[in-house]
């Protein structure tokens, strides 16, 4: 039995009630094929794991303050100055940086909603105040109604470009105007999670030139299949990079995250698999859908959108009992990560056994 059993009587910052909470899909960790967190289907390479193991030995010491080999990797294969580019534990972790930099009490933050579920948790962490802005009719950001919610408090913006867990992206076209149109004064976060599985991708290079308000966010985490090793990177003006970096804890990349993602980086024929595994199951997965009469918006990312709206919790609970887990958004819809056919296919069972039910 637990002897300190008596309640503490400290009591967190007020805004720490309000905060929504990190929520993970049902049968999570019972099921067969886990379609739910927009993870890699692929495992690390044996070239991955090695790099891992050699770094593991070192784990008695810290790693370097600032992750400086995995930015020269970076920034030679992205011909950007190293001064540019700012990495550390996963893109979320830049994320709360970067708003820990720039935001604060009395600032607001807009992003698109439906959009991804940390960005409210994220900016009421550091005080700011979320201006969540409706998606439009098809799922997708609304540039029209984000910039006119942008108001004299404003201090950033964030667009999600694949957006979770819609997938829909806007054109290169949209993206520029919509950047365009911010105040040069508001910092535009630009999330690319899933840029590497985009059907339009965006030439962030030109944009980051023209608009030096933008921060692009990046993951090893999707392409390069390394979700559970935790490691990001951000590409800003060298003056914002060095505010995101006074404003992280050191050390934010471990040894081996770092040694993950300098691999990953290299090996090129891993991430265009995995790709290549994305690509085509989302092909299969949205022509079984389109099959049976379902058509989902237009995905750019590892995942699908099915805008089931009320029946949502029914097609969660078929989809567990056929053993794959998804992500619900109740009342919302379901969003399915693609890799393997035989998830698709249990999916597919699954909206099959609905139909069957409701018959
Ligand atoms: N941005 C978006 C849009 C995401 O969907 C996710 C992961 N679900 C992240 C960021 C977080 O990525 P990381 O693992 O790099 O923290």
């Amino acid at each position: 039995t637990d002897v300190h059993s008596g309640s503490p009587t400290v009591r967190a910052r007020s805004l720490v009630a309000a905060l929504p909470r990190y929520t993970r899909a049902a049968g999570l960790n019972d099921v067969r094929w886990r379609a739910s967190s927009n993870e890699s289907t692929v495992p690390p390479s044996p070239h991955i794991l090695t790099a891992i193991r050699e770094a593991a030995a070192h784990g008695n010491l810290y790693p370097s303050l600032i992750g400086e080999d995995l930015i020269s990797d970076i920034s030679a294969r992205l011909a950007i100055d190293p001064a540019r580019i700012v990495v550390g534990g996963g893109s979320i972790a830049l994320l709360q940086n970067v708003l820990a930099a720039y935001t604060g009490h009395g600032s607001k933050v807009v992003h698109a909603w439906r959009s991804y579920e940390a960005y409210p948790i994220l900016i009421g962490v550091v005080g700011a105040t979320a201006v969540p802005v409706p998606l439009d009719a098809d799922f997708a950001h609304d540039p029209t109604a984000m910039l006119a919610a942008i108001d004299d408090d404003t201090r950033a913006i964030i667009l999600c470009n694949p957006n979770n867990p819609t997938g829909t992206e806007l054109s290169p076209q949209q993206l520029e105007r919509l950047i365009a149109g911010v105040p040069g004064h508001v910092l535009v976060i630009l999330d690319e999670a899933y840029q590497e599985f985009s059907r339009c991708p965006s030439n962030t290079a030109s944009l980051r030139e023209k608009f030096p308000n933008l921060v692009v966010l990046r993951t090893f985490s999707k392409a390069y299949g390394l979700a559970g090793l935790r490691a990001g990177y951000l590409l800003a003006h060298p003056d914002i990079a060095d505010d995101v970096r006074a404003a992280s804890p050191p050390f934010g990349l471990s040894r081996v995250a770092e040694a993950a993602a300098r691999a990953a980086w290299a090996d090129r024929a891993h991430t265009d698999h995995i790709v290549e595994v994305v690509r085509e199951g989302r092909a299969y997965l949205v022509d079984g859908l389109s099959r049976r009469g379902i058509h989902v918006p237009r995905s750019g990312a590892n995942f699908v959108w099915l805008p089931v709206g009320a029946r949502t919790a029914e097609l969660e609970a078929a989809c567990v009992a056929r053993g794959v887990s998804v992500r619900a958004f109740d009342g919302e819809g379901v969003r399915v990560t693609v890799g393997e056919r035989a998830a698709h296919d249990a999916v597919l069972a699954a909206i099959d056994d609905l139909a069957a039910t409701s018959r």
